[in-house]
């Protein structure tokens, strides 16, 4: 695999400070080896910036892809998008690839540039205090680090929600979260209930329908369902891949330009692109042949308010046999089954909560101390909040790789996480280049930022009336409310007068 040099065609970057030595050698920590981390140690390298640790709590690289297992794991953006610009690959088995092969993709392009000997494993960071300018780390095995800039790419959706449910503790069969799947558990022949309507429960149901004896699938709130085929690449399409890899950047660029239209759809309610997804997914419904059924599947709020759920197959999975779609609440769990509030105990042996993520966990519980030893806890003591998601002011030389009300959900996380450290780096210019040792977000400058995203947020789809994890404690959107053009024109260049230097 050859790796485009940044600023080359393929490599989807402006020319960066990659090309110039730096005049101050720093040392940096990298915390967590999950998609933003794995690019973070490579991009580190190619740089020149060598002195580097990268922390990771588990045994090996992969993070959401390591973490997440559970049958019919597959990522919905299409793979050749869900891919590092400098690591376009020719052998995507299909359009939305299965979950293994996207773990097995990071686990080869770590390997292939060496990112596991920069790795220190099974040592999850605690604290980071920042000292005389320097941050001092401290690991869970006791071990210490002195760096002078930390990136934090420690993920969005890795603390699992469980829910609080009377009685959870007294199911007499396996229970466990989606993303800790337990796969010692026999589930074939089985008669298995899934918590929850989400991404991964609608992907779970479509795997699990034919092997089990009978799934009854609680559903607390209907989701929109967008269908959108997974054909498989031919071995024609691939070698024509190898043979011409030029064209692999052409259909990463293509696919990025179609996932814009669907990120100025959930931006501008109003928008005739949202129309037409919300046109798709009611088309889409009323393929479920019992109308009885149609009905209790049809959400009471518009499509992509909650984060769509994109599926060919789920309504085709819930009108199986064995399928059953529970729409009574849930009343308790008892050690037989699922206690629903007509009275009814759906008798199972396997239960499995998909029931989303802590999603505004970002780098905690890591304990963080900053400036005049303010922690973390205490300035997202509400919520968390960073200048254009990655810098917090009082809290110099630490970056985040898809920090807080950055652009999430259905973006490709991976361009994100491209864009966003390219812009890292043109800040690290300045502590570098210029003589300075810190560099931090203005306070006032985050205080704007919040104003306009609050304003812009007005006019998204996610606050047109639903619940969704995209939600604050306030009800505001958690996301990047403006169009992903926006987004790559304010990483293109960073507005200095945001910063403080020092
Ligand atoms: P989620 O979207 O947060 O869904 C959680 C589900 O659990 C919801 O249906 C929720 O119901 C239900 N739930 C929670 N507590 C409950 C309770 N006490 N009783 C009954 N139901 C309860 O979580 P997720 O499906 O794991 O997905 C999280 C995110 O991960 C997705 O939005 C997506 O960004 C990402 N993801 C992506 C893919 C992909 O293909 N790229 C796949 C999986 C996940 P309510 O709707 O009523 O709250």
């Amino acid at each position: 695999m050859t790796i485009a040099a940044p600023g080359s065609p393929n490599s989807g970057e402006t020319p960066s400070p990659v090309e110039r030595s730096p005049r101050r050698a720093l040392r940096f920590a990298v915390i967590g080896a999950g998609m933003s981390g794995i690019l973070s140690a490579i991009k580190l390298s190619e740089a020149g910036h060598t002195d580097f640790t990268v922390y990771e709590k588990a045994d090996r690289v992969g993070g959401t892809w390591r973490e997440n297992t559970y049958p019919g794991l597959a990522c919905d953006v299409p793979s050749h998008l869900y891919s590092y610009s400098f690591a376009l690959t020719p052998e995507w088995s299909h359009l939305f690839s299965p979950g293994p092969e996207i773990q097995a993709y990071f686990e080869r392009v770590a390997a292939e540039h060496g990112v596991g000997d920069r790795t220190r494993f099974g040592d999850e960071v605690l604290r980071c205090d920042l000292v005389d300018g320097r941050w001092n780390l401290t690991t869970a095995s006791g071990h210490h680090d002195v760096v002078d800039v930390v990136i934090a790419a420690t993920g969005v959706l890795h603390h699992p929600r469980m829910p609080e449910i009377d009685g959870m503790d007294s199911f007499d069969g396996p229970a466990f979260h989606s993303a800790r799947f337990d796969h010692s558990v026999v589930l074939d022949g089985k008669r298995v209930g899934v918590i929850g309507t989400g991404s991964t429960a609608v992907q779970i149901t479509g795997a699990l329908v034919e092997r089990v004896a009978h799934l009854s699938l609680f559903q607390r709130t209907a989701q929109w369902v967008m269908p959108v085929a997974n054909p498989a690449y031919t071995d024609d399409e691939r070698s024509g891949f190898r043979a011409h890899p030029e064209r692999l950047a052409e259909v990463h660029d293509q696919l990025s330009q179609a996932f814009s239209v669907f990120a100025r759809a959930v931006v501008d309610a109003d928008s005739p692109e949202l129309e037409m997804i919300e046109e798709a997914c009611r088309a889409n419904l009323e393929t479920v042949r019992d109308p009885e059924l149609r009905e209790r599947l049809r959400p009471d709020h518009r499509a992509a308010c909650k984060r769509l759920v994109i599926s060919p197959d789920f309504y085709e999975a819930i009108q199986h046999p064995r399928a059953e779609l529970v729409t009574d609440g849930i009343e308790r769990i008892e050690p037989g089954g699922i206690r629903t509030a007509d009275g009814r105990l759906h008798e199972l042996d396997v239960l499995i909560y998909a029931t989303g993520f802590h999603a505004d966990a970002f780098m905690r519980p890591m304990e963080v101390t900053g400036r005049d030893g303010v922690t973390l806890a205490e300035v997202w003591r509400e919520r968390p909040s960073a200048y254009l998601s990655i810098s917090i002011p009082g809290f110099p030389n630490l970056f985040m790789l898809n920090g807080p009300n950055g652009p999430v959900g259905n973006f490709s996380l991976i361009e994100v996480a491209e864009l966003q450290l390219a812009y890292i780096f043109r800040l690290l210019d300045r502590i570098t280049a210029d003589g300075h040792r810190e560099i931090c977000a203005r306070r006032e400058a985050l205080e704007r930022f919040e104003d306009e995203r609050l304003e812009a947020a007005r006019r998204t789809v996610w606050v047109t009336g639903c619940r969704s994890w995209y939600l604050d404690d306030r009800g505001v959107p958690a996301v990047w409310p403006w169009s992903f053009e926006r987004f790559r024109e304010v990483m293109a260049e960073p507005a200095l007068s945001d910063y403080e230097l020092s």
